[in-house]
């Protein structure tokens, strides 16, 4: 009897010797916060990192690796925060709210509204069709059936609700439209029956199936005397979507926008694709969701619609969306109606966010204010350095290292020009191109052509799909220049149409040369000459602008002419070699090949930097 009391109780010294706490860490945190987990001493957690090898003081951000070996020393097990960890993998595509919610315990799963965007080429209806459905179909009886618009509403078919994304006729729509494409369970492509597939057709096809959404065609405008719905059927089935009465998969519903026809049918099947997927989320589970659009309101600050897409989103809740947070001071559905809570796949509009959010940025819940402020800091210093890596504009050539990388397997362009007579001839020869060039796989993919300017949407889509932009005898409108700087797009104007095809084979071929690129970065004036045995004529000058470096080149300015440039040969501050001399101070400075410098003189420094070709 004795002898087991003693052995259970040499068990139980073990067990609690040896009991290790489970403890869920960020991405990255303060060695103040790390402590205040573990409800240990900011001291100790020093101490710890040390003895590691890692010196960091209490305010000092320390990454998930550090704090996992601290927590183990510490006895805690450490996991990854659940969403951080989602955020960290690299799967292309598809979106962390829908990893999130495989992530799920299945038991946890509950049916919820399926999400719809519809896409298509400009102008086949598809803000048209929104807005019958929109009419038709949103639950009207609430609040008189005045619905806000707040960029996604609620419809209802068979008593079933089903969530609309409405953002199409938005500016930023073109760049969100792979987004868009992410945050629907369903697309609806838009085809117009006397149009048929078009480039943007084609590129919305190809973002859904990126993204792994289902598709159900609606070939609008059937209503049209030269609707030609077999064409289109044809052309749908050329492009992979074989409709479903020519045996394939692809639910094809014709209607009419204008005339409101069809908009059953085309809910039915809408209902009937999600069906087969499984729409599904835990309201329970960790809040996470998708900005669909946001801006600032002169009286009521920054107002953001949002679509939760897991777990239930509360009045109250701290939010990091992207690099913005806030405290949900009120929220309210697409009615108008201030709500306390929102579950998933319903759209609400919010206050209380501090900045304005990046439609398209997923958002989630933290815990506190003090951790959604670290967060975003942090995402700000990552975006700051992964910018300042990365500011080489999208060129011809850069799209090639990135096309032999096999980061991408096309030269995607977008083409506009004045008219169409000029149009067809660039866009096939460009055509032609790609076909010669297969054999090492090359392709020119031009992603849309169309006449007139470079709009600002065209830059947006090809920031979206990392095209560059070439025009023939147009021009790029100023709101297309700001953007295209802003997202580093190159645009390419000719008026020689040669000369355009000519870049892109050059393109294709890796050809392209390298711009040498000059920057002024100072001018000196010349207030003394001085005769050196060794060196010959030196200037003494006063910086008057910039810098001058040693290895950098001079322009000699003598009464606004130029008369000579070269390289400096050498650069002296107070008899001494010297790198560079700054705005102010004096310098004496020899140049390589030229000895006849004059008191009065100017000196204009340049560099010359070897750019990719833009
Ligand atoms: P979006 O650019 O795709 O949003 O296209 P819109 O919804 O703005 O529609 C473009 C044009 O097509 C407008 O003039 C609409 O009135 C017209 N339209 C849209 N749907 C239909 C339709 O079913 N039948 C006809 N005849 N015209 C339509």
């Amino acid at each position: 009897m004795s002898e087991e009391t003693k052995d259970i109780k040499t068990e139980e010294v073990i067990e609690e010797e040896a009991v290790i706490k489970d403890i869920k860490l960020p991405g990255s945190l303060s060695v103040r916060d790390l402590a205040t987990l573990m409800e240990a001493s900011p001291i100790e957690v020093i101490k710890v990192l040390m003895a590691n090898g890692v010196m960091a003081n209490i305010n000092q951000t320390i990454d998930f690796d550090a704090a996992a070996v601290v927590a183990s020393e510490m006895g805690y097990e450490a996991s990854l925060d659940t969403v951080d960890q989602l955020e960290a993998e690299d799967v292309g595509e598809i979106p962390l709210w829908k990893r999130m919610i495989a992530n799920e315990d299945e038991k946890d799963l509950k049916p919820r509204a399926p999400v719809v965007t519809i896409l298509g080429h400009v102008d086949h209806g598809k803000t048209t069709l929104l807005d019958a459905i929109r009419q038709a179909s949103v639950v009207s009886e609430e609040a008189g059936g005045i619905t806000q618009h707040i960029g996604a509403y609620q419809a209802k078919h068979n008593d079933r609700l089903i969530t609309f994304l409405d953002t199409p006729g938005h500016a930023a729509f073109t760049a969100m439209r792979s987004r868009g494409a992410q945050g629907a369970d369903v697309v609806i492509l838009v085809v117009a029956a006397d149009d048929g597939v078009m480039p943007q057709t084609k590129e919305a096809l190809a973002h859904a199936k990126a993204a792994q959404v289902p598709i159900v065609v609606a070939l609008n405008k059937i209503d049209k005397e030269n609707a030609n719905p077999e064409l289109v059927k044809k052309q749908l089935a050329d492009n992979g979507l074989v409709p479903d009465d020519w045996d394939g998969d692809t639910i094809v519903v014709p209607v009419s926008a204008k005339q409101k026809t069809g908009l059953e049918d085309l809910l039915e099947a809408i209902l009937l694709v999600a069906d087969n997927v499984e729409i599904m989320a835990n309201p329970d589970g960790i809040v996470i969701g998708t900005v669909i659009e946001a801006e600032r309101d002169p009286s009521r600050g920054v107002v953001a619609t949002l679509l939760v897409q897991n777990g239930t989103l509360n009045v109250g809740d701290v939010l990091v969306l992207g690099t913005s947070h806030g405290k949900l001071r009120a929220m309210f559905d697409f009615y108008g109606n201030a709500i306390e809570s929102a579950g998933p796949s319903t759209p609400i509009s919010v206050l209380g966010l501090k900045e304005v959010p990046a439609a398209g940025d997923p958002f989630r819940v933290v815990d506190s204010e003090k951790d959604a402020r670290s967060i975003v800091a942090e995402r700000k210093d990552k975006q700051k350095a992964e910018k300042s890596k990365s500011i080489k504009p999208l060129t011809l050539e850069s799209m090639f290292d990135a096309f032999q990388a096999g980061e991408v397997r096309e030269l995607r362009l977008i083409v506009k020009a004045d008219v169409q007579g000029s149009l067809e001839p660039i866009v096939s020869s460009l055509e032609e191109m790609s076909a010669t060039d297969k054999e090492g796989q090359i392709g020119v993919h031009i992603l849309q052509a169309g006449t007139g300017n470079i709009s600002e949407n065209d830059i947006a889509l090809a920031a979206a799909s990392k095209a560059v932009v070439m025009g023939f005898n147009v021009e790029a409108d100023g709101s297309a220049q700001k953007a295209a700087e802003r997202e580093g797009i190159a645009i390419r104007l000719y008026n020689i149409i040669y000369r355009l095809t000519e870049d892109v084979e050059k393109a294709l071929k890796g050809m392209l040369q390298p711009e040498e690129r000059e920057t002024i970065i100072g001018k000196a004036e010349v207030r003394a000459i001085f005769k050196s045995t060794r060196l010959g004529k030196i200037a003494g000058c006063k910086v008057v602008e910039g810098e001058v470096r040693r290895n950098a080149f001079v322009r000699v300015l003598r009464n606004g002419k130029e008369i000579y440039s070269g390289a400096i040969s050498s650069l002296k501050h107070d008899k001494d070699d010297v790198k560079d001399v700054r705005e102010g101070f004096e310098c004496g400075i020899n140049l390589k090949d030229y000895d006849d410098i004059q008191e009065g003189d100017i000196l204009e420094a340049f560099i010359v930097e070897l750019v990719a070709a833009a």
